[in-house]
């Protein structure tokens, strides 16, 4: 019997497997299954909150002696997309170095040594192919069949599918469900390539005096679509890069399902980013159709939990990934410490879904309507450094101080991160940067040592929440101010957008006033006015977002 079992052999088993080893010694972990020698995997670019996670595991040095490092992410906004030969872009890179370091992995170096960090910790290594799952609270059982074709039974206590896009559990379950508007991604591999052409451009940008740009992910936008290029280091040690696009196929004109479409497509908008692959020879190409869905349910007071994507897909934009797999797996973690302490976990167990679910769904849906504004470089980039803002005021503070898997803390989490609330404001900023951008005013900085909050992140404090919730909030009122101002006489009358800039004036006060300094995870004042209300957990109870019968069929099961 292994007390933790998880299925999956990749990037989020292991780094479970390690996580758990690490924080329950007393407790037996194994991995179950393949590892195929070539798998679709991409990149890859890490972020902060991922990085963070693997350095505590103690593989810092491998990711700064095999790995290179990544200085932010640089978004190109391209000023005439439909004109092949101008190559003016405006360019918007990380403001400075970044308070924490990053870096773009190579992932069958990374998950190679991940998997041998593992069998030296102990970490029991099975590489079968799983045949059957049966869920039994306290003893769930697995059958798998070894690479000998032998068979086996594992039984655990606490069982997690990290079986990525296979879903074995999910699936059987019926606990997926597929978006309406949905994305394809086409990418590959390039080698022998000359890295001085991303620079072949008519770059308007702040001068960086801070770190070499190439070292970054670049993102470029097209119509209802964008490319990532993100230079990683070979297996054999050589200069490589992984090129990709993602496009909304109810938006993107044509399909991109191999490198000829790739060239002629891309081409058409981005010659510098055809240059690069021209430049260079392609390894291996790879597509996935329609690749969005989401789980209606990720974890249970029966001791089962679904991770990294065998729970839900994400849009890559924001190198986001890896980053919600490590909150996964300290929320899986955190409902283990909790029943192992003899406490009731059903309501907890519901807490951490919900805050996962508020977390992963904002920031998809989000990034899933900006693809109706990719092509339009002004609206584009005033929406991602709104979305920027939210994410580096509000979710990452409230993550890296631990709310996402705290008792008191998620129920905080789940109210200031109400995602209709939040998906509501971030609608009626879209709609005035929509009103606003016919007069075409100048262009912010995307990200700029406010958006990407700097402060806060000089210390990490939970005592500095409150005051960074505050900036944002008058930021966010300066910020619609000059949007109004830009509408002219309209904006007099746009008595909706004036009302929320005094909301957010009023928040940023009340923020001030009642928790400036505080803990609010321990302020009895927070946990009444800023948790989740009672009655939104009822509402979202009867919409089936807690306390889901764990064998209802999904639209895609049936
Ligand atoms: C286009 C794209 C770009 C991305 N870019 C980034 C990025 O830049 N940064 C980032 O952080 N994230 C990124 N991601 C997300 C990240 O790549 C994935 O979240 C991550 O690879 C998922 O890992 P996983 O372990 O959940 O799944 P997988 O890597 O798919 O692992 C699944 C494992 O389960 C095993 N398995 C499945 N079924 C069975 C079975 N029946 N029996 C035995 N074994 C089985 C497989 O062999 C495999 O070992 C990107 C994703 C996509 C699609």
């Amino acid at each position: 019997m292994a007390e933790i079992g998880i299925l999956g052999n990749g990037v989020a088993a292991n780094l479970a497997a390690a996580y758990f080893r690490k924080t329950f010694p007393d407790l037996g972990v194994a991995v179950i299954g393949r590892n195929p020698p070539r798998r679709p995997i991409v990149g890859e670019s890490l972020v902060e909150v991922s990085t963070l996670f693997i350095r505590e595991l103690g593989l810092g040095p491998l990711l700064i002696e095999r790995h290179h490092p990544k200085y932010g992410l640089t978004y190109y906004y391209k000023q005439k997309l439909e004109d092949p030969s101008d190559r003016r872009y405006v360019v918007d890179e990380a403001p400075a170095l970044p308070p924490f370091p990053s870096f773009e992995v190579n992932r069958f170096t990374f998950d190679r040594d991940l998997r041998a960090c593992n069998a030296a910790a102990g970490v029991t290594q099975l590489e079968d192919r799983i045949v059957d799952v049966e869920i039994v609270k306290g003893a769930h059982r697995v059958l798998s069949e070894a690479v000998d074709g032998s068979k086996r039974e594992t039984v655990c206590r606490w069982l997690v599918d990290a079986t990525g896009r296979s879903r074995v559990l999910g699936r059987r379950l019926g606990l997926h469900i597929r978006p309406a508007l949905q994305k394809d991604v086409f990418w590959f591999w390039l080698v022998d390539f000359d890295p001085a052409l991303l620079s072949r451009i008519d770059a308007v940008k702040k001068e960086n005096r801070s770190f070499d740009s190439y070292y970054c992910t670049h993102h470029f936008f097209g119509r209802g679509s964008w490319i990532w290029c993100i230079p990683i280091v070979a297996e054999d040690r050589r200069p490589m890069i992984s090129i990709g696009i993602t496009y909304r196929k109810d938006l993107h004109p044509r399909e991109i399902r191999s490198l000829a479409d790739f060239l002629e497509q891309v081409g058409a908008e981005h010659p510098v980013v055809t240059d690069l692959v021209r430049s260079g020879s392609v390894r291996e190409t790879n597509f996935y159709g329609s690749y969005m869905y989401e789980a209606t349910r990720r974890y249970s007071p029966d001791g089962w939990f679904l991770l990294g994507d065998a729970a839900d897909t994400v849009d890559p934009l924001y190198s986001l990934g890896l980053a919600l797999t490590s909150l996964q797996v300290r929320q899986i973690g955190a409902a283990i410490a909790e029943e192992r302490r003899g406490a009731p976990t059903a309501d907890f167990v519901a807490d951490l879904d919900t805050a996962f679910e508020n977390a992963h769904h904002l920031a998809t849906h989000e990034i899933t309507d900006l693809y109706r504004v990719m092509h339009d470089p002004w609206r584009c980039h005033m929406r991602m450094h709104l979305a920027i803002l939210a994410m580096f005021h509000l979710a990452v503070p409230l993550s890296m101080s631990g709310y996402m898997w705290d008792p008191a803390g998620v129920k905080i989490f789940n109210g200031l991160m109400r995602r209709e609330a939040l998906a509501a404001e971030l609608g009626r900023l879209a709609a005035l940067v929509d009103a606003a951008a016919p007069a075409r005013p100048g262009y912010l900085k995307v990200q700029s040592v406010f958006s990407l909050n700097h402060r806060f992140f000089e210390h990490v404090r939970e005592t500095d929440i409150p005051r960074s919730l505050a900036a944002l909030c008058l930021y966010l009122a300066a910020l619609r101010l000059s949007l109004l101002r830009r509408l002219g006489p309209r904006g007099l009358v746009a008595f909706r957008h004036q009302g929320a800039a005094l909301r957010d004036l009023a928040r940023a006060a009340a923020l001030r006033a009642l928790f400036q300094g505080a803990r609010l995870k321990e302020s009895r004042i927070a946990r009444r006015v800023l948790a989740e209300p009672p009655k939104a957990r009822r509402a979202a109870a009867r919409r089936g977002v807690l306390d889901r019968p764990a064998f209802r069929p999904s639209p895609e099961a049936s």
